[in-house]
Protein backbone atom coordinates (compact mmCIF):
# COMPACT_ATOMS: atom_id res chain seq x y z
CA UNK A 1 0.00 0.00 0.00
CA UNK A 2 1.27 3.52 -0.68
CA UNK A 3 0.69 6.84 1.76
CA UNK A 4 -0.36 9.56 -0.34
CA UNK A 5 -1.76 12.96 -0.22
CA UNK A 6 -4.18 12.90 -3.07
CA UNK A 7 -5.85 10.01 -4.64
CA UNK A 8 -8.20 9.74 -7.87
CA UNK A 9 -10.67 6.81 -6.05
CA UNK A 10 -11.16 6.33 -2.59
CA UNK A 11 -11.89 2.59 -1.14
CA UNK A 12 -14.78 0.18 -2.15
CA UNK A 13 -16.94 0.62 0.57
CA UNK A 14 -16.91 4.41 -0.82
CA UNK A 15 -18.21 2.93 -3.93
CA UNK A 16 -20.76 1.02 -2.15
CA UNK A 17 -21.83 4.44 0.26
CA UNK A 18 -22.63 6.13 -3.62
CA UNK A 19 -25.01 4.15 -4.55
CA UNK A 20 -26.91 3.74 -1.49
CA UNK A 21 -26.69 7.44 -1.19
CA UNK A 22 -28.19 7.62 -4.49
CA UNK A 23 -31.04 5.05 -4.04
CA UNK A 24 -34.40 5.46 -1.96
CA UNK A 25 -35.40 2.92 1.34
CA UNK A 26 -31.28 1.22 0.94
CA UNK A 27 -29.45 1.69 3.89
CA UNK A 28 -26.23 0.28 4.43
CA UNK A 29 -24.50 -0.67 7.57
CA UNK A 30 -20.67 -1.05 7.43
CA UNK A 31 -18.26 -2.55 9.74
CA UNK A 32 -15.75 0.74 10.46
CA UNK A 33 -13.94 2.56 13.39
CA UNK A 34 -14.47 5.94 14.15
CA UNK A 35 -11.84 7.30 12.02
CA UNK A 36 -14.08 6.03 8.37
CA UNK A 37 -16.62 8.04 9.27
CA UNK A 38 -14.84 10.89 7.13
CA UNK A 39 -16.51 9.46 3.82
CA UNK A 40 -19.77 11.02 5.58
CA UNK A 41 -18.42 14.32 4.37
CA UNK A 42 -18.06 13.49 0.91
CA UNK A 43 -21.34 13.96 0.57
CA UNK A 44 -22.36 16.61 2.81
CA UNK A 45 -19.65 19.17 2.14
CA UNK A 46 -18.39 18.07 -1.94
CA UNK A 47 -22.21 16.97 -2.99
CA UNK A 48 -23.82 19.86 -0.57
CA UNK A 49 -26.63 17.29 0.29
CA UNK A 50 -28.71 18.04 2.90
CA UNK A 51 -28.61 15.21 4.35
CA UNK A 52 -26.34 13.10 5.62
CA UNK A 53 -25.69 9.51 3.41
CA UNK A 54 -27.77 6.63 4.56
CA UNK A 55 -25.18 4.67 6.15
CA UNK A 56 -24.55 3.44 9.62
CA UNK A 57 -20.97 2.57 10.79
CA UNK A 58 -20.27 0.10 13.75
CA UNK A 59 -17.74 2.74 14.99
CA UNK A 60 -15.51 0.27 16.94
CA UNK A 61 -12.63 1.76 18.87
CA UNK A 62 -8.79 0.81 19.16
CA UNK A 63 -9.86 -0.44 23.24
CA UNK A 64 -12.63 -2.96 21.13
CA UNK A 65 -10.15 -4.94 19.56
CA UNK A 66 -10.00 -7.40 22.05
CA UNK A 67 -13.55 -7.76 22.79
CA UNK A 68 -16.65 -8.39 20.57
CA UNK A 69 -16.65 -6.60 17.63
CA UNK A 70 -18.39 -8.86 15.85
CA UNK A 71 -21.47 -8.00 18.46
CA UNK A 72 -21.22 -4.19 18.03
CA UNK A 73 -21.60 -4.51 14.14
CA UNK A 74 -25.25 -7.03 15.15
CA UNK A 75 -26.14 -4.31 17.59
CA UNK A 76 -25.56 -1.64 14.66
CA UNK A 77 -27.51 -3.87 11.67
CA UNK A 78 -30.52 -4.11 14.17
CA UNK A 79 -30.47 -0.48 15.41
CA UNK A 80 -30.48 0.88 12.03
CA UNK A 81 -33.65 -0.88 11.01
CA UNK A 82 -35.22 -0.52 13.80
CA UNK A 83 -34.20 3.66 12.98
CA UNK A 84 -35.10 3.73 9.69
CA UNK A 85 -36.57 0.93 8.68
CA UNK A 86 -35.10 0.62 4.65
CA UNK A 87 -36.69 -1.78 2.24
CA UNK A 88 -33.34 -3.13 1.75
CA UNK A 89 -29.83 -2.97 3.50
CA UNK A 90 -26.50 -3.71 2.19
CA UNK A 91 -23.69 -4.82 4.69
CA UNK A 92 -19.93 -4.93 4.70
CA UNK A 93 -16.99 -3.50 6.00
CA UNK A 94 -14.65 -0.89 5.26
CA UNK A 95 -10.86 -1.20 4.81
CA UNK A 96 -9.81 -1.63 8.11
CA UNK A 97 -12.59 -3.38 9.11
CA UNK A 98 -11.69 -6.33 6.55
CA UNK A 99 -8.71 -7.20 8.57
CA UNK A 100 -10.46 -8.40 11.68
CA UNK A 101 -12.88 -10.49 9.73
CA UNK A 102 -15.61 -10.79 11.35
CA UNK A 103 -17.88 -11.53 8.50
CA UNK A 104 -20.67 -8.77 8.52
CA UNK A 105 -22.72 -11.16 6.05
CA UNK A 106 -22.97 -13.98 7.89
CA UNK A 107 -24.10 -11.95 11.06
CA UNK A 108 -26.50 -9.74 9.39
CA UNK A 109 -28.25 -13.13 8.00
CA UNK A 110 -28.27 -14.26 11.69
CA UNK A 111 -30.16 -11.01 12.94
CA UNK A 112 -33.07 -12.43 10.32
CA UNK A 113 -34.38 -9.48 9.63
CA UNK A 114 -37.00 -9.48 7.55
CA UNK A 115 -36.39 -7.48 4.50
CA UNK A 116 -33.51 -8.41 2.18
CA UNK A 117 -30.32 -8.41 3.09
CA UNK A 118 -26.96 -8.03 0.36
CA UNK A 119 -23.89 -8.42 1.67
CA UNK A 120 -20.76 -6.62 0.01
CA UNK A 121 -17.25 -8.36 -0.48
CA UNK A 122 -15.08 -5.63 -1.39
CA UNK A 123 -11.36 -6.42 -1.38
CA UNK A 124 -10.23 -3.21 -0.37
CA UNK A 125 -6.48 -4.08 -1.23
CA UNK A 126 -6.63 -4.81 -4.45
CA UNK A 127 -10.36 -2.68 -6.13
CA UNK A 128 -11.02 1.23 -5.89
CA UNK A 129 -14.28 3.32 -5.66
CA UNK A 130 -16.03 2.90 -9.20
CA UNK A 131 -14.94 -1.11 -8.93
CA UNK A 132 -17.15 -0.68 -5.27
CA UNK A 133 -19.73 1.29 -6.58
CA UNK A 134 -20.49 -1.15 -9.72
CA UNK A 135 -20.18 -4.62 -7.80
CA UNK A 136 -22.55 -3.23 -5.08
CA UNK A 137 -25.08 -2.27 -7.59
CA UNK A 138 -24.83 -5.33 -9.49
CA UNK A 139 -25.69 -7.68 -6.41
CA UNK A 140 -28.44 -5.43 -5.48
CA UNK A 141 -29.54 -5.68 -8.96
CA UNK A 142 -28.87 -9.61 -8.84
CA UNK A 143 -30.60 -9.66 -5.43
CA UNK A 144 -33.66 -7.51 -6.32
CA UNK A 145 -34.77 -8.17 -9.98
CA UNK A 146 -37.75 -9.88 -10.08
CA UNK A 147 -37.54 -12.74 -12.42
CA UNK A 148 -41.00 -12.36 -13.98
CA UNK A 149 -40.67 -9.00 -15.23
CA UNK A 150 -39.12 -10.32 -17.86
CA UNK A 151 -42.55 -12.20 -18.90
CA UNK A 152 -44.64 -9.09 -18.31
CA UNK A 153 -42.59 -7.83 -21.38
CA UNK A 154 -42.72 -10.28 -23.51
CA UNK A 155 -46.67 -10.56 -22.92
CA UNK A 156 -47.42 -6.73 -23.57
CA UNK A 157 -44.80 -6.01 -26.19
CA UNK A 158 -47.48 -5.08 -29.35
CA UNK A 159 -49.72 -2.61 -27.50
CA UNK A 160 -46.77 -0.11 -25.52
CA UNK A 161 -44.00 2.27 -26.84
CA UNK A 162 -40.59 0.83 -26.61
CA UNK A 163 -38.86 1.45 -23.43
CA UNK A 164 -35.90 1.55 -21.60
CA UNK A 165 -33.89 1.87 -18.37
CA UNK A 166 -31.08 4.32 -17.94
CA UNK A 167 -28.40 2.73 -15.54
CA UNK A 168 -25.11 4.06 -14.24
CA UNK A 169 -26.08 8.04 -12.58
CA UNK A 170 -24.97 7.86 -8.87
CA UNK A 171 -24.20 10.41 -5.91
CA UNK A 172 -21.02 11.56 -6.17
CA UNK A 173 -20.67 11.24 -9.98
CA UNK A 174 -19.36 13.98 -12.43
CA UNK A 175 -22.58 16.17 -13.44
CA UNK A 176 -24.52 12.77 -13.16
CA UNK A 177 -27.77 14.26 -11.90
CA UNK A 178 -27.57 17.28 -14.70
CA UNK A 179 -27.10 14.29 -17.44
CA UNK A 180 -29.80 11.65 -16.72
CA UNK A 181 -32.96 14.63 -17.81
CA UNK A 182 -30.76 15.50 -20.65
CA UNK A 183 -30.61 12.08 -21.90
CA UNK A 184 -34.22 11.24 -21.02
CA UNK A 185 -35.84 14.34 -23.09
CA UNK A 186 -33.60 12.78 -25.81
CA UNK A 187 -35.56 9.93 -25.47
CA UNK A 188 -38.94 10.97 -24.71
CA UNK A 189 -38.92 13.11 -27.96
CA UNK A 190 -37.90 9.89 -29.52
CA UNK A 191 -40.84 8.35 -28.03
CA UNK A 192 -38.94 5.92 -26.14
CA UNK A 193 -40.73 5.26 -22.57
CA UNK A 194 -38.15 5.30 -19.77
CA UNK A 195 -39.01 2.54 -17.20
CA UNK A 196 -36.39 2.64 -14.37
CA UNK A 197 -33.97 5.39 -13.69
CA UNK A 198 -30.54 3.85 -11.74
CA UNK A 199 -29.19 3.67 -8.88
CA UNK A 200 -29.67 7.58 -8.80
CA UNK A 201 -33.35 8.26 -7.75
CA UNK A 202 -34.53 4.24 -7.29
CA UNK A 203 -36.15 1.94 -5.30
CA UNK A 204 -36.10 -1.53 -4.58
CA UNK A 205 -39.30 -1.60 -6.36
CA UNK A 206 -37.33 -0.27 -9.71
CA UNK A 207 -34.71 -2.06 -9.70
CA UNK A 208 -36.97 -5.25 -9.58
CA UNK A 209 -38.82 -3.62 -12.46
CA UNK A 210 -35.86 -3.61 -14.61
CA UNK A 211 -36.37 -6.49 -16.63
CA UNK A 212 -39.48 -5.35 -18.38
CA UNK A 213 -37.83 -2.40 -20.49
CA UNK A 214 -37.01 -3.16 -24.06
CA UNK A 215 -33.05 -2.15 -23.85
CA UNK A 216 -30.78 -0.32 -21.50
CA UNK A 217 -28.86 2.32 -22.02
CA UNK A 218 -25.72 2.47 -20.22
CA UNK A 219 -24.60 6.06 -19.11
CA UNK A 220 -21.23 5.59 -17.30
CA UNK A 221 -19.79 2.20 -18.04
CA UNK A 222 -17.65 2.28 -15.01
CA UNK A 223 -20.33 1.56 -12.65
CA UNK A 224 -22.92 0.51 -15.33
CA UNK A 225 -21.41 -2.01 -17.50
CA UNK A 226 -21.38 -5.02 -15.38
CA UNK A 227 -24.59 -4.73 -14.42
CA UNK A 228 -25.61 -4.08 -17.77
CA UNK A 229 -23.90 -7.72 -19.18
CA UNK A 230 -25.62 -9.12 -16.53
CA UNK A 231 -29.04 -8.08 -17.57
CA UNK A 232 -28.33 -9.22 -20.94
CA UNK A 233 -27.86 -12.55 -19.92
CA UNK A 234 -30.65 -12.67 -17.79
CA UNK A 235 -33.31 -10.63 -19.26
CA UNK A 236 -31.95 -10.54 -23.00
CA UNK A 237 -31.74 -6.88 -23.11
CA UNK A 238 -29.69 -5.31 -25.56
CA UNK A 239 -27.90 -2.29 -23.82
CA UNK A 240 -26.41 1.23 -25.98
CA UNK A 241 -22.28 1.03 -26.30
CA UNK A 242 -22.33 5.01 -27.25
CA UNK A 243 -21.85 7.33 -24.46
CA UNK A 244 -23.66 10.62 -25.43
CA UNK A 245 -21.55 13.31 -24.89
CA UNK A 246 -20.52 15.73 -28.27
CA UNK A 247 -22.58 16.22 -31.00
CA UNK A 248 -21.03 13.82 -33.25
CA UNK A 249 -21.84 11.07 -30.32
CA UNK A 250 -25.50 12.43 -29.31
CA UNK A 251 -26.05 11.79 -33.30
CA UNK A 252 -24.57 8.19 -32.81
CA UNK A 253 -26.25 7.60 -29.88
CA UNK A 254 -29.74 8.64 -30.85
CA UNK A 255 -29.08 6.49 -34.38
CA UNK A 256 -28.26 4.07 -31.52
CA UNK A 257 -31.02 3.86 -29.34
CA UNK A 258 -33.55 3.74 -32.68
CA UNK A 259 -32.31 0.60 -33.58
CA UNK A 260 -32.55 -1.07 -30.38
CA UNK A 261 -35.86 0.63 -30.14
CA UNK A 262 -36.81 -0.60 -33.84
CA UNK A 263 -38.22 2.90 -34.75
CA UNK A 264 -38.04 5.17 -37.53
CA UNK A 265 -38.88 8.40 -35.95
CA UNK A 266 -36.79 12.00 -37.33
CA UNK A 267 -34.99 13.37 -34.05
CA UNK A 268 -35.98 16.95 -35.17
CA UNK A 269 -34.24 19.65 -34.74
CA UNK A 270 -31.20 20.10 -33.06
CA UNK A 271 -30.79 22.48 -29.83
CA UNK A 272 -26.54 22.93 -30.20
CA UNK A 273 -24.50 25.90 -30.65
CA UNK A 274 -21.18 24.14 -30.53
CA UNK A 275 -20.65 23.47 -34.16
CA UNK A 276 -21.30 26.67 -35.13
CA UNK A 277 -19.62 28.33 -32.68
CA UNK A 278 -16.31 25.60 -33.33
CA UNK A 279 -16.34 27.09 -36.95
CA UNK A 280 -17.34 30.99 -35.92
CA UNK A 281 -14.33 33.55 -36.73
CA UNK A 282 -13.38 34.04 -33.36
CA UNK A 283 -12.80 30.16 -32.78
CA UNK A 284 -10.58 29.49 -35.17
CA UNK A 285 -7.54 30.48 -33.14
CA UNK A 286 -8.12 27.24 -31.58
CA UNK A 287 -7.76 24.82 -34.29
CA UNK A 288 -4.56 22.79 -33.36
CA UNK A 289 -4.41 23.39 -30.37
CA UNK A 290 -2.37 20.74 -28.44
CA UNK A 291 -4.25 19.02 -25.38
CA UNK A 292 -4.10 16.93 -22.85
CA UNK A 293 -6.70 14.63 -21.60
CA UNK A 294 -7.07 12.43 -18.43
CA UNK A 295 -9.84 11.68 -16.22
CA UNK A 296 -11.77 8.39 -15.22
CA UNK A 297 -12.25 6.13 -19.18
CA UNK A 298 -15.65 7.31 -20.55
CA UNK A 299 -14.85 10.94 -19.79
CA UNK A 300 -11.60 11.02 -20.89
CA UNK A 301 -12.13 8.94 -24.04
CA UNK A 302 -15.65 11.51 -24.78
CA UNK A 303 -13.69 14.50 -24.22
CA UNK A 304 -10.51 13.50 -26.43
CA UNK A 305 -13.17 12.82 -29.30
CA UNK A 306 -14.69 15.73 -29.10
CA UNK A 307 -11.78 17.96 -28.84
CA UNK A 308 -10.12 16.49 -31.64
CA UNK A 309 -13.80 16.04 -33.64
CA UNK A 310 -15.40 18.94 -33.22
CA UNK A 311 -12.86 21.42 -32.02
CA UNK A 312 -10.47 20.66 -34.37
CA UNK A 313 -7.32 20.09 -31.46
CA UNK A 314 -4.77 17.82 -31.22
CA UNK A 315 -4.94 15.07 -29.01
CA UNK A 316 -1.07 14.86 -27.24
CA UNK A 317 -1.99 13.05 -24.26
CA UNK A 318 -5.01 10.74 -23.08
CA UNK A 319 -5.28 8.80 -20.12
CA UNK A 320 -7.35 7.36 -17.32
CA UNK A 321 -6.66 6.06 -13.66
CA UNK A 322 -9.62 3.84 -14.62
CA UNK A 323 -7.37 0.36 -14.51
CA UNK A 324 -10.41 -1.60 -15.27
CA UNK A 325 -11.48 0.56 -18.64
CA UNK A 326 -6.95 0.67 -19.46
CA UNK A 327 -7.67 -1.21 -22.71
CA UNK A 328 -10.62 1.00 -24.15
CA UNK A 329 -8.44 3.78 -23.68
CA UNK A 330 -5.26 2.56 -25.14
CA UNK A 331 -7.59 1.84 -28.20
CA UNK A 332 -8.91 5.57 -28.37
CA UNK A 333 -5.16 6.96 -27.87
CA UNK A 334 -3.73 4.41 -30.64
CA UNK A 335 -6.77 6.63 -32.68
CA UNK A 336 -4.68 9.94 -31.84
CA UNK A 337 -1.14 8.03 -32.33
CA UNK A 338 -0.49 7.83 -29.08
CA UNK A 339 0.43 6.05 -26.21
CA UNK A 340 -2.28 6.10 -23.48
CA UNK A 341 -0.82 6.76 -19.33
CA UNK A 342 -2.50 4.30 -17.60
CA UNK A 343 -1.99 5.06 -13.85
CA UNK A 344 -3.55 6.57 -10.47
CA UNK A 345 -0.34 8.47 -8.90
CA UNK A 346 -0.97 12.09 -10.15
CA UNK A 347 2.51 12.53 -9.38
CA UNK A 348 3.01 10.65 -12.93
CA UNK A 349 0.17 12.28 -14.74
CA UNK A 350 2.09 15.76 -13.55
CA UNK A 351 5.28 14.46 -14.87
CA UNK A 352 4.02 13.99 -18.21
CA UNK A 353 1.94 17.35 -18.60
CA UNK A 354 5.34 19.08 -18.11
CA UNK A 355 7.03 16.85 -20.95
CA UNK A 356 4.29 17.39 -23.05
CA UNK A 357 3.65 21.40 -22.70
CA UNK A 358 -0.04 21.16 -23.21
CA UNK A 359 -1.90 24.41 -24.31
CA UNK A 360 -4.97 23.00 -22.82
CA UNK A 361 -5.40 20.70 -19.87
CA UNK A 362 -9.03 18.81 -19.60
CA UNK A 363 -9.21 16.25 -16.76
CA UNK A 364 -10.36 16.17 -12.63
CA UNK A 365 -9.59 18.70 -10.05
CA UNK A 366 -6.40 16.91 -10.04
CA UNK A 367 -5.03 17.97 -13.62
CA UNK A 368 -6.30 21.68 -12.90
CA UNK A 369 -4.40 21.82 -9.88
CA UNK A 370 -1.17 20.31 -12.04
CA UNK A 371 -2.05 22.75 -14.80
CA UNK A 372 -2.36 25.63 -12.22
CA UNK A 373 1.10 24.93 -10.55
CA UNK A 374 2.48 24.56 -14.87
CA UNK A 375 0.80 28.05 -15.54
CA UNK A 376 -1.64 26.32 -18.46
CA UNK A 377 -5.55 26.57 -19.38
CA UNK A 378 -7.61 23.92 -17.99
CA UNK A 379 -11.36 22.80 -17.33
CA UNK A 380 -12.87 19.63 -15.59
CA UNK A 381 -14.42 17.08 -17.63
CA UNK A 382 -14.40 13.81 -14.95
CA UNK A 383 -14.36 12.49 -11.16
CA UNK A 384 -12.86 13.12 -8.82
CA UNK A 385 -15.27 16.03 -7.87
CA UNK A 386 -15.08 19.16 -5.97
CA UNK A 387 -17.47 21.17 -4.48
CA UNK A 388 -17.50 23.94 -7.63
CA UNK A 389 -18.27 20.98 -9.88
CA UNK A 390 -22.16 20.44 -8.05
CA UNK A 391 -22.93 24.30 -9.53
CA UNK A 392 -26.48 25.57 -8.64
CA UNK A 393 -27.57 25.78 -12.16
CA UNK A 394 -27.88 22.57 -14.55
CA UNK A 395 -24.73 21.96 -15.79
CA UNK A 396 -24.83 18.65 -18.17
CA UNK A 397 -22.15 16.94 -19.97
CA UNK A 398 -24.27 14.39 -22.52
CA UNK A 399 -26.14 15.16 -25.58
CA UNK A 400 -26.72 18.99 -27.04
CA UNK A 401 -26.99 21.27 -24.15
CA UNK A 402 -24.27 19.11 -22.62
CA UNK A 403 -22.07 19.63 -25.93
CA UNK A 404 -22.97 23.44 -25.33
CA UNK A 405 -21.45 23.52 -22.02
CA UNK A 406 -18.64 21.76 -23.20
CA UNK A 407 -17.77 24.24 -25.70
CA UNK A 408 -17.65 26.96 -23.18
CA UNK A 409 -15.97 25.65 -20.25
CA UNK A 410 -13.32 24.37 -22.32
CA UNK A 411 -12.81 27.54 -24.77
CA UNK A 412 -12.73 29.85 -22.11
CA UNK A 413 -9.92 28.94 -20.34
CA UNK A 414 -8.08 29.55 -23.91
CA UNK A 415 -9.35 32.79 -24.44
CA UNK A 416 -7.49 34.20 -21.14
CA UNK A 417 -4.49 33.04 -22.92
CA UNK A 418 -5.62 35.10 -25.99
CA UNK A 419 -5.89 37.99 -23.67
CA UNK A 420 -2.43 37.84 -22.47
CA UNK A 421 -1.48 37.23 -26.43
CA UNK A 422 -3.35 41.14 -26.90
CA UNK A 423 -1.73 42.50 -23.98
CA UNK A 424 1.63 41.83 -25.94
CA UNK A 425 0.53 42.79 -28.76
CA UNK A 426 -0.52 46.13 -27.62
CA UNK A 427 1.64 46.74 -24.86
CA UNK A 428 3.31 49.62 -26.16
CA UNK A 429 0.09 51.14 -27.59
CA UNK A 430 -0.63 55.07 -26.34
CA UNK A 431 -3.54 53.69 -24.22
CA UNK A 432 -1.64 51.54 -21.94
CA UNK A 433 1.01 54.41 -21.66
CA UNK A 434 1.36 55.51 -18.07
CA UNK A 435 -0.85 58.40 -16.59
CA UNK A 436 -3.42 56.52 -18.56
CA UNK A 437 -6.50 55.14 -16.32
CA UNK A 438 -7.82 52.16 -17.23
CA UNK A 439 -10.91 52.64 -20.00
CA UNK A 440 -13.34 51.44 -17.96
CA UNK A 441 -12.89 54.06 -15.24
CA UNK A 442 -13.29 56.55 -18.46
CA UNK A 443 -10.09 58.78 -19.43
CA UNK A 444 -9.01 60.17 -15.94
CA UNK A 445 -5.46 60.32 -15.20
CA UNK A 446 -3.95 57.36 -13.42
CA UNK A 447 -3.70 57.76 -9.94
CA UNK A 448 -0.07 57.95 -9.03
CA UNK A 449 2.65 55.23 -8.81
CA UNK A 450 2.26 53.47 -5.34
CA UNK A 451 4.95 54.83 -2.86
CA UNK A 452 6.91 51.72 -3.49
CA UNK A 453 7.68 52.17 -7.02
CA UNK A 454 8.07 55.97 -5.91
CA UNK A 455 11.21 54.88 -3.94
CA UNK A 456 12.79 52.76 -6.53
CA UNK A 457 12.42 55.99 -9.03
CA UNK A 458 15.13 57.30 -6.67
CA UNK A 459 18.71 57.41 -8.99
CA UNK A 460 20.42 55.46 -5.68
CA UNK A 461 16.97 53.41 -5.63
CA UNK A 462 18.66 49.75 -7.53
CA UNK A 463 16.79 48.11 -4.24
CA UNK A 464 14.50 45.65 -3.47
CA UNK A 465 10.91 46.77 -3.23
CA UNK A 466 8.91 45.80 -0.14
CA UNK A 467 9.00 41.62 0.29
CA UNK A 468 11.15 41.78 -3.10
CA UNK A 469 13.83 39.20 -3.11
CA UNK A 470 15.62 41.11 -5.85
CA UNK A 471 16.48 44.97 -6.62
CA UNK A 472 15.05 45.95 -9.86
CA UNK A 473 16.74 49.06 -11.87
CA UNK A 474 15.42 52.33 -12.59
CA UNK A 475 15.17 51.28 -16.39
CA UNK A 476 13.34 47.83 -15.72
CA UNK A 477 11.01 49.84 -13.49
CA UNK A 478 10.18 52.06 -15.86
CA UNK A 479 10.01 49.13 -18.57
CA UNK A 480 7.17 47.47 -16.37
CA UNK A 481 5.33 50.23 -15.89
CA UNK A 482 4.55 49.71 -19.55
CA UNK A 483 3.09 46.02 -18.93
CA UNK A 484 -0.94 46.90 -18.90
CA UNK A 485 -1.98 47.49 -14.95
CA UNK A 486 -3.78 44.10 -14.39
CA UNK A 487 -0.82 41.84 -16.06
CA UNK A 488 1.82 44.36 -14.38
CA UNK A 489 1.88 42.30 -10.40
CA UNK A 490 2.47 38.77 -12.33
CA UNK A 491 4.90 40.55 -14.84
CA UNK A 492 6.81 41.52 -11.89
CA UNK A 493 6.51 38.25 -9.57
CA UNK A 494 7.47 36.43 -12.88
CA UNK A 495 10.66 38.03 -13.08
CA UNK A 496 11.47 38.53 -9.51
CA UNK A 497 10.98 34.49 -9.60
CA UNK A 498 13.40 33.83 -12.48
CA UNK A 499 16.17 36.13 -11.28
CA UNK A 500 15.72 34.11 -7.62
CA UNK A 501 16.40 30.55 -9.48
CA UNK A 502 19.03 31.84 -11.59
CA UNK A 503 21.35 34.27 -8.61
CA UNK A 504 20.36 37.17 -10.55
CA UNK A 505 21.15 40.13 -8.09
CA UNK A 506 19.95 42.56 -10.15
CA UNK A 507 16.97 43.21 -12.27
CA UNK A 508 17.56 44.57 -15.34
CA UNK A 509 15.70 45.36 -18.61
CA UNK A 510 17.47 42.39 -20.02
CA UNK A 511 16.24 40.16 -16.92
CA UNK A 512 12.64 41.63 -17.83
CA UNK A 513 12.47 40.27 -21.14
CA UNK A 514 14.28 37.15 -20.24
CA UNK A 515 11.89 36.08 -17.71
CA UNK A 516 9.44 36.96 -20.11
CA UNK A 517 10.48 34.59 -23.17
CA UNK A 518 11.19 31.83 -20.23
CA UNK A 519 7.49 31.84 -19.44
CA UNK A 520 6.16 32.44 -23.04
CA UNK A 521 7.69 29.14 -23.99
S1 LIG B 1 -8.38 2.66 6.05
FE1 LIG B 1 -9.77 2.83 4.28
S2 LIG B 1 -11.57 3.88 5.09
FE2 LIG B 1 -9.98 4.14 6.59
S3 LIG B 1 -9.10 6.10 6.01
FE3 LIG B 1 -7.88 4.56 4.95
S4 LIG B 1 -8.87 4.39 2.94
FE4 LIG B 1 -10.30 5.46 4.25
Amino acid sequence: MQLTLWTYEGPPHVGAMRIAASMTGVHYVLHAPQGDTYADLLFTMIERRDSRPPVTYSTFQARDLGGDTAELFKTAARQAYERFRPDVMLVGASCTAELIQDDPGGLARALALPIPVVPLELPAYQKKENWGAAETFLQLVRALAAPGARAERSASVSSRPPSCNILGATALGFRNRDDVPEVRRILERLGIEVRVVAPLGATAADIARLGEADFNVVLYPEIAQRTADWLKRTFGQPMTTVVPIGVGATRDFIAEVKTLAGIDKSFGREQTRLPWYARSVDSTYLTGKRVFVFGDATHAIAAARVASRELGFEVVGLGTYSREFAREVRAAAAGYGIEALITDDYLDVEAHVASLQPELVLGSQMERHIAKRLGIPAAVISAPVHVQDFPARTSPQMGFEGANVLFDTWVHPLMMGLEEHLVTMFRDDFEFGEGRAPSHLGHAPAPAAPAEVQATESPAAAAPAAGSPVPWTLDAEKELRKVPFFVRGKARRNTEAYAGTRGIALITVETLYDAKAHFGR
